[in-house]
């Protein structure tokens, strides 16, 4: 792997690598096909730089406001060693938890390299798994990693994890309301698709030290703030399917080495900055990127920072309409040529007979609808 490494490295040029985070994996796994985000993602890119170098600057992203608030939230529930988590666990959710030990692992003697916090991370759990009493201890900043494509994707987690009969849990802390006991579905469901991301971490980090994955729980904390209040709440949440998801997603994601020998061995994406500012011309980066394939789709839009440019390059074929009509034309890339062949212009090659005569078919009972109007 250190190849890849080192490949993924250069490709960046010389500047620290974005960690990933649950959110990223999940945005990452929602286009599994797309070769591009896979090498920007695994190199560590800064994709909202990239996009705005290039001039296609992103609407995606968590707000200022969104981000602050959810530290501030977080802050207090982690506050003198996780006072009010404790409270809640052993309050609301009954947890028998005995008197805790706290251990922070967001530095290591002041070191806050990844690999050191991972191999931080590490030797605690293995201690705590071997351990059979319960006598727990709250994890908070814990390292982990994913391997995803064939190379280690660290994730950047602001959770805490502990153990309680035999298993350890993963706390979500969240700063979206819950108004009478009920979420907003859709944040709900992507807190749980993210906290998936950290269960399967951990259950891939206790295999490795050799105890069985279900030693990490597939119920995880989801803490909130309550009815508009800042005052937490807590309630367990089954990740069970999400797993299943993220598995069959991470499965299919194109392996990294395989896109990046198809790629020249000197391409760089470095923005090749001084004083701060990026000085590469835009057209150079654009070309690089060109030579890695993208799976345009409007999902992008809601989940990748690349999505304006992606668009702006895909536009006029088909697929830039959605996987759904891009399956439906399946062999005809080009809204062009999808109109030439429904309004009989173009003759159809090989293999698009059966999709001709549907367009055309498409066509002319729009054009009667229409009032013979084309
Ligand atoms: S916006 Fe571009 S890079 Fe990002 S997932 Fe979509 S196609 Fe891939």
């Amino acid at each position: 792997m250190d190849r890849l490494v080192e490949r993924l490295d250069r490709l960046r040029g010389p500047v620290a690598p974005r960690n990933h985070n649950a959110r990223t994996i999940a945005a990452l796994t929602s286009n599994p096909g797309c070769a591009r985000r896979g090498v920007l993602d695994a190199a560590g890119v800064n994709k909202g730089e990239l996009a705005r170098h290039l001039g296609f600057p992103s609407g995606y992203g968590q707000s200022r406001f969104a981000i602050g608030r959810g530290n501030a939230f977080e802050a207090q529930v982690k506050a003198d060693g996780c006072a009010d988590l404790l409270h809640l666990l052993r309050e609301r959710l009954g947890l028998a938890i005995p008197e805790v030990a706290y251990a922070d692992l967001s530095t290591v003697g002041g070191n806050a390299s990844r690999e050191v916090r991972y191999a931080r991370t590490r030797t605690l759990f293995a201690r705590a798994a071997g351990r059979p009493d319960d006598a727990g201890t709250l994890f908070d900043h814990p390292m982990l990693r994913l391997e995803i494509a064939g190379y280690y994707a660290y994730l950047e987690p602001d959770l805490v994890a502990f153990r309680i009969g035999g298993r350890f849990h993963i706390v979500e802390i969240k700063s979206f309301a819950v108004v009478d006991g009920q979420a907003d579905p859709a944040k709900a469901a992507a807190a749980a698709r993210q906290a998936a991301v950290y269960v399967l971490a951990l259950r891939r980090l206790v295999t490795e030290l050799g105890f069985p994955a279900d030693t990490v729980s597939h119920d995880v904390v989801l803490v909130c703030p309550e009815n508009f209040a800042n005052t937490p709440t807590a309630t367990l949440l089954d990740v069970r399917r999400q797993l299943a998801v993220l598995e069959r997603q991470l499965a299919r994601i194109t392996r990294i080495d395989a896109v990046l020998d198809a790629l020249p061995e000197a391409m760089s994406l470095d923005l090749c900055y001084d004083d701060g500012a990026a000085t590469r011309p835009p057209a150079e980066i654009a070309q690089a990127l060109g030579a890695i394939d993208a799976r345009y789709a409007p999902d992008c839009l809601g989940t990748c920072e690349m999505a304006y440019f992606c668009r702006h390059e895909a536009a006029g074929s088909t697929g830039a309409l959605g996987r759904s009509v891009r399956d439906d034309l399946g062999g005809v890339d080009s809204v062009g040529t999808v109109l030439g062949l429904a309004r009989g212009t173009l003759e159809p090659g090989t293999g698009q007979e059966e999709i001709a005569g549907l367009l055309r078919l498409a066509y002319r009972l729009r054009t009667e609808c229409l009032g013979g109007v084309a």
